[in-house]
This record gives structure tokens, sequence and C-alpha cells, in this order.
């Protein structure tokens, strides 16, 4: 898989990718991330990618001309499966969301900064708009950063236990069961006696109850 992630502040995209599984996952070839500094793709002399919105208002809007050389230009390499937009009103990120876009091949991540984008962006060049959430971030690069490790982190390989993020919280539709390591009892804080009693059958059917015992107090719209 693919991820290029289009932004004015490429440095924002630093250390999200140097660190832990999604710097392993692009180690072993698994993914390939790329950012593109905007500012590259803009022909004014000044290199910026903003100007005032017109009819007046506050703050500063991102051009079409820049982010429309980019995605031509990657287009121009190959084929992608969507353009995707990081919005406050896009569609809210979720694990099944997550799930489809971890079986695409190249997709391209748009972050706005400012007011967001010209809106013709939106209506000529992306095919998908995401939110993280309903909260209004100042750019969309930490946004980005969030859908592209949920998408990472279901590839095969990503995780060194292949069923590791099946048994993560919404995958079955449930929320995670409690974990516990070492020590077995913490200054009198003890550790469910089943997780110790290596009876793999019976601790399987705990994590199965706890899950949604869980589920039900926390999270009781995920049962039917
Ligand atoms: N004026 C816009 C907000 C712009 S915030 C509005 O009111 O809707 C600047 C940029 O941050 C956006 O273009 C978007 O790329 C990003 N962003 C902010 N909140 C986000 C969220 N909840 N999810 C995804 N991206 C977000």
């Amino acid at each position: 898989m693919r991820i290029d992630i289009i932004t004015c502040l490429p440095r924002l995209l630093e250390s999200p990718f140097s660190d832990s599984i999604l710097k392993r996952a692009q180690d072993k070839g698994l993914v390939t991330v790329k950012v593109h500094n905007l500012r590259e793709y803009s022909t004014n002399k000044h290199r910026t990618t903003d100007d005032y919105a017109f009819g007046g208002g506050a703050g500063m809007v991102m051009m079409i001309e820049p982010i429309d050389r980019c995605i031509t230009s990657l287009k121009s390499e190959r084929t992608y499966d969507e353009v995707l937009y990081m919005s406050p009103d896009g569609e809210t990120l979720s694990q099944s969301l997550a799930n489809q876009l971890s079986l695409k091949q190249n997709l391209i991540l748009l972050c706005g900064h400012y007011k967001g984008v010209d809106e013709r962006v939106r209506e000529h060049l992306i095919t998908r708009e995401i939110s993280i959430g309903d909260y209004v971030l100042s750019g969309g690069e930490l946004a980005a950063a969030v859908v592209a490790d949920s998408i990472i982190r279901l590839l095969p390989g990503v995780l060194n236990d292949e069923t590791s993020a099946l048994s993560d919280s919404f995958q079955d539709g449930l929320i995670a069961p409690p974990v516990y390591t070492r020590p077995a009892d913490y200054n009198g804080w003890k550790v469910p006696e089943v997780l110790l009693s290596g009876h793999q059958s019976k601790i399987e059917d705990w994590k199965q109850e706890e899950a949604i015992k869980r589920t039900k107090s926390r999270r009781p719209g995920l049962i039917s």
C-alpha cells in the first residue's frame, strides 16, 4: 500500500511515521508513506499556498492551484483509489471505514489548514472526506496521521501477532476486555485468578464475558 499526504506543514507529519509500528511497517516494505510539501507546487514567488477569502471574512483559504498541481503530478505516476480530504464535516472515521481503506492500494490524504480549502477542490478533486470527530483542529495533519495509523496497523504483517488487530475493540462489535501483566499482585491489587490458571478455554470464556460486560456498560449502542 502507498499513502501520499499533501500538506503545507510537512514537519508536523515527521514524528508519527518515524517510530514504532508505523516505522517498522515502512521498513518492512508493507507500506510507503510520502509527505508532499504543498509549497513546492506553488507557482508564485513567495511560494504561498493560501489567499484571502472572496467576499471577506476572517481566515485564509488554501488555493486550488498548488493542490491541483500536486494531485495531478501524483496521478501521473499511478492510479489512486481515493483522494481523501481531512475535514470536520466529513464522514466520521470508524473501524469499519479503516477496514475498508486498508484494502486499497494507493491513497492520497489532503490536509487543510486555516479556513480550509477552496470549495472547488472539494467539488472536483476529492473523492471522499473524512473527519476524526466533531471538533475542529487547526490543521488536517494530525487527522491524517490518525487516519493513516488506523489503516496501516490493519495491513497484514504490520502487527507481530497476526490476530492482534482482530482482537482490538470494535473489530467484532465489542470493546476489548481488560488486560494485565506482571506482577500478578501489586500491593494487594490482584490480577483475575482465571488468567493465571493456564486453562485456555476458561480464559477465552472470561475474555468474551468481560468484553460483553464492558460493551454493555460503556458502549451499549454496539450491542443491539
Ligand atoms: N473552517 C472549517 C475548519 C477548518 S480547520 C470549518 O469550520 O469546518 C482547518 C483544517 O483542519 C481543515 O481544513 C481540515 O483539514 C482540518 N481539520 C480540522 N478539524 C478536523 C477534524 N475533526 N477531522 C479532520 N480534519 C480536521
